[in-house]
């Protein structure tokens, strides 16, 4: 067993975080200390897990996150605090085992890093999509005013005024949400995106030139 088992073995990440100032109500949440947290959206038991900001693990980690430390120091710092039978020399030779540790640690950081560049990505392109899509809409509008009703009155025509709000609200979500509502809308609607914008575009097409093209 390493120190990190051992340690696991005597404490929860709850029993740490209260230790540590975090006030937990009795049905095993609180307020998360990681992110501005207004209610309990923390669980907290074994494990904690943070529903609003995604962060979360066991309590190596909790202690870890809450006072910058390498997770190795995060135990040595909990075997302290709580005068833990736990052997450190013992573990010494164990050095290899968290250096392999820390070594996967770095390799996570930079996929969840690169992970992170790729959806700011995603965003500020998905603004400039969009944003275009609103500036076909107007020019659509635009084009329409004054037209016969049997051209103003199309399916095409009509799944843009259906469109406008919806992208109106992702263009909120994209520009002044909060990450968490980002990523939900990147997790669920992306491809909806594609799709809307698509729609916009050959509409906006197909009404400004069939009508040309009969006018
Ligand atoms: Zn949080």
């Amino acid at each position: 067993m390493n120190i990190f088992s051992e340690v696991k073995e005597h404490l929860t990440a709850r029993q740490a975080a209260e230790y540590y100032g975090l006030k937990v109500k009795r049905n095993g949440t609180a307020c998360c200390p990681f992110h501005d947290d207004k209610h309990p959206s923390m669980k907290i038991d074994r494990n904690y897990h943070c529903f609003a900001c995604g962060v979360g693990g066991d309590v190596i980690d909790y202690v870890s996150r809450m006072f910058g430390l390498s997770q190795y120091d995060a135990a040595l710092k909990l075997i302290e605090d709580f005068v833990l039978p736990v052997d450190v020399k013992k573990n010494e030779g164990l050095n290899a085992q968290e250096k392999e540790r820390i070594r996967k640690e770095k390799a996570e950081q930079k996929r969840i890093m690169h992970i992170q560049e790729r959806f700011e990505k995603w965003c500020s392109q998905t603004v400039d999509i969009l944003k275009n899509c609103i500036s076909e809409i107007d020019s659509v509008n635009h084009f329409l005013i004054g037209k016969p009703p049997d051209i103003i009155f199309s399916e095409d025509y009509a799944q843009m005024l259906h469109a406008e709000p919806v992208i109106n609200y992702w263009l909120d979500i994209l520009c002044v949400g909060e990450v968490s509502e980002r990523r939900d809308f990147f997790l669920k609607d992306r491809k909806k995106v594609e799709e809307i914008a698509g729609k916009v575009c050959t509409g906006r097409k197909r009404i400004m030139g069939c009508s040309r093209g009969s006018a």
